[in-house]
């Protein structure tokens, strides 16, 4: 059984869904740093998956996989949804340059 999802109490947005991000992604939005972001599988249901930023994702290739030391280091937070898009086209910024490299 699946209802509409957590939700959480935002004292910038109000009530919104509940998101899970790495530390660093929080930290991202309150120095206005990007530190890249990566997603688990979106889902029709899940428009916003749990996320975590470049060195989460170093750390995760380094060890294999999410286990006890990865998510340590990323010590994943609870974010409200409009926090995480903020959050995400933030970080996104930086993955752009990542793609113009390719073209
Ligand atoms: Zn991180
Ligand atoms: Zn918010």
């Amino acid at each position: 059984m699946s209802d509409e999802g957590h939700y959480v109490e935002c004292c910038e947005h109000g009530k919104q869904q509940a998101t899970y991000v790495c530390q660093h992604i929080v930290q991202s939005l309150r120095d206005g740093r990007p530190r890249g972001f990566w997603s688990s599988v979106e889902s029709p249901e899940n428009p916003r998956p749990d996320s975590w930023c470049s060195a989460c994702e170093d750390v995760v290739n380094r060890v294999g996989e999410w286990n006890d030391e990865s998510e340590a280091f990323a010590g994943v937070k609870l974010l409200c949804g409009a926090c995480y898009d903020k959050a995400k086209q933030m970080n996104l910024v930086n993955r752009k340059r990542w793609w113009q490299l390719w073209k």
